[in-house]
C-alpha cells in the first residue's frame, strides 16, 4: 500500500517509476538517528539545520517532560506564562542592543511575515504610507507562504510558479564579496544596493536578507562590511533593516548572531531553526523600540493584527530556555569554533578536492561548509552513496553541504567530510 504521507520538495513519480520509499526513523541519539532495521545515520545537515544539540539531548528532553506536567498550551491573546516571558527576557539579552521587544509565533515563514507586516505598518503610522513594497536580495530564502515566497529569488527560487499570485518587490544582486573581503571589496555590492535604493525608496518599507550566510540559496556567503553599508544605507532612505537570521541564528556563523560580526543592530530581526533546539517548531520576530513605540496609540490602526494560535507555546518556550542554557554552559561557540577548524582543514584547504575538474568552489563559515560545482549533475547519486557510507548527506541544486549538530564530535565531522571529498575523489562526480 502506498502510504498517504505528501512528501515536500519532490515530485511524486508515476507509478511505473516509483520513487524509492523514505527510510523510517525510528530514534535518534546525539548526531545520529536510527532506521528501521537497526541502521544508524550520522546526520550531516542536523535535521535542515535545527537539530544543534543533536537528538535525545537528555537535559531539552527533561525540559519538555517537565513543562508538559504542568501546563502544555495556553493563549497568549490577554494572557501570560513564565516560560513566554523568560524566553523573551533572554532573548532580548542575548540579541544584539536595542532590539527589546519579541513576538512569538509558530515558524520561520511566519514569522518574516510578520516582520513584513512590522515594517508596513510601522511606516503608515509613522505617516509614510506609500511604503509598500520591499527590497530583498537575489539568492534569498524567506520562507514558503505567500508573502515569503514573493520576497525569495525571483529566478532561481523554487516559487516561479506562483508569481502571478505574488505582490512585486524589489531585488538587489546578491553580494559577491567573500565573508574575509577588505571593505574595499564590498563597494561593488553595495553601490548594487544603493541605486536600488535611490531609484526606489520612496516605496521601499524595509530591507530583507539573510545576514552574511544565503543559506537554500547555495551557502552564499558574504563580508560583515557588507551588513555595516546596508545599515547605513538603510539610514539614509528611511527604510528598516531587516536580519532573517532563521539559519544563522544560534551560532551557525561562528558568532551567537550573524549580526554580531558587524556589531549592526536591525529593526526587525528573525530566528526560528535553532531557537527550540528544533524540538518544537517555534519562532521570533524582534524589534528595536523605534518599531515598537511606533505602535503605541488608541486608533484602530494602532494594533498589530497579527495571533498565531501556538505564538508562545509553553512547551516549546521552556524547550528554547534550556536549549539556550545549555548552548552558554557547554560553551558551545567553543565547539563550533573547533568544527570550524575541522572544516576549514578538511575542506577549504585540501588542495586535492579543490583541484577537482567538478569543484568550482569551497566555502566555510563557522559551522557550516559547502563543496560547490559547476553542474548539478554532478552531486546526481550523493545520497545513496553516503548513506552506504553510514551518513545521511542531501545535496541541492549545485551544492553539497553539511551543517552538523555543534555536538558532533571532531571524529564524527572527519567522517562526513571524508564521504564528502569521497564522492570527488572516486571520480563519481566526473562521470555524471
Ligand atoms: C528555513 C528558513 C525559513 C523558513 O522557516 P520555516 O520554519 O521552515 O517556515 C525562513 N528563512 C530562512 C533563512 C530559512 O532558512
Amino acid at each position: 500500500m502506498t502510504s498517504p504521507v505528501w512528501h515536500p520538495y519532490q515530485r511524486l513519480n508515476h507509478s511505473s517509476n516509483p520513487a524509492p520509499k523514505p527510510p523510517k526513523v525510528v530514534g535518534g541519539d546525539g548526531a545520529y538517528f536510527e532506521l528501521e532495521g537497526g541502521e544508524w545515520l550520522l546526520d550531516a545537515c542536523c535535521s535542515w539545520w535545527c537539530m544543534i544539540h543533536g537528538y535525545r539531548h537528555p537535559r531539552l528532553v527533561q525540559a519538555i517532560t517537565d513543562q508538559a506536567q504542568t501546563l502544555c498550551h495556553v493563549m497568549l491573546a490577554g494572557l501570560t506564562h513564565d516560560p513566554a516571558e523568560q524566553l523573551a527576557r533572554e532573548l532580548v539579552r542575548i540579541t544584539p542592543e536595542g532590539l527589546n521587544h519579541v513576538f512569538f509565533i509558530d515558524s520561520g515563514s511566519v514569522g518574516m511575515e510578520v516582520a513584513m507586516k512590522m515594517a508596513l505598518q510601522y511606516h503608515i503610522l509613522t505617516d509614510r504610507p506609500e511604503k509598500t513594497r520591499m527590497l530583498a536580495l537575489k539568492r534569498g530564502y524567506h520562507g514558503d507562504t505567500s508573502g515569503c515566497m514573493a520576497v525569495c529569488d525571483p529566478d532561481n527560487g523554487m516559487h516561479r510558479l506562483f508569481s502571478p499570485l505574488l505582490p512585486q518587490h524589489h531585488f538587489a544582486p546578491a553580494p559577491t564579496a567573500p565573508f574575509d573581503a577588505a571593505p574595499d571589496d564590498v563597494e561593488g555590492d553595495l553601490a548594487a544596493l544603493r541605486e536600488v535604493l535611490e531609484r526606489h525608496h520612496h516605496e521601499i518599507a524595509a530591507l530583507l536578507m539573510e545576514p552574511l550566510l544565503q543559506a537554500a540559496g547555495g551557502l552564499n556567503m558574504t563580508s560583515p562590511h557588507y551588513l555595516r553599508g546596508a545599515r547605513a544605507l538603510c539610514d539614509e532612505f528611511n527604510v528598516l533593516l531587516v536580519f532573517d537570521e532563521v539559519a544563522t541564528g544560534f551560532g551557525r556563523t561562528g558568532k551567537l548572531f550573524a549580526a554580531n560580526h558587524a556589531d549592526v543592530t536591525p529593526d526587525i530581526m528573525v530566528l526560528s531553526k535553532g531557537l527550540t533546539g528544533g524540538y518544537i517548531g517555534h519562532a521570533a520576530t524582534l524589534a528595536t523600540d523605534r518599531v515598537h513605540d511606533a505602535f503605541r496609540g488608541d486608533s484602530d490602526i494602532h494594533a498589530f493584527m497579527h495571533g498565531p494560535t501556538f505564538m508562545g507555546n509553553p512547551l516549546a518556550c521552556r524547550v528554547a530556555l534550556e536549549s539556550l542554557r545549555v548552548f552558554e554552559e557547554d560553551d558551545y561557540l567553543g565547539k563550533i569554533a573547533r568544527l570550524s577548524e575541522v572544516l576549514t582543514r578538511e575542506l577549504k584547504d585540501d588542495a586535492a578536492l579543490n583541484a577537482c575538474d567538478a569543484v568550482a568552489d569551497v566555502r566555510v563559515l563557522g559551522a557550516a561548509a559547502v563543496i560547490e560545482v559547476h553542474d548539478a549533475s554532478a552531486l546526481d547519486g550523493v545520497r545513496e552513496f553516503a548513506r552506504e557510507r553510514g551518513v545521511w548527506l542531501r545535496a541541492f541544486g549545485r551544492w553539497m553541504y553539511t551543517m552538523p549538530a555543534y555536538i558532533t564530535s571532531e571524529n564524527d565531522l572527519q567522517k562526513i567530510t571524508n564521504v564528502m571529498k569521497a564522492w570527488f575523489s572516486s571520480g563519481l562526480a566526473d562521470q555524471r
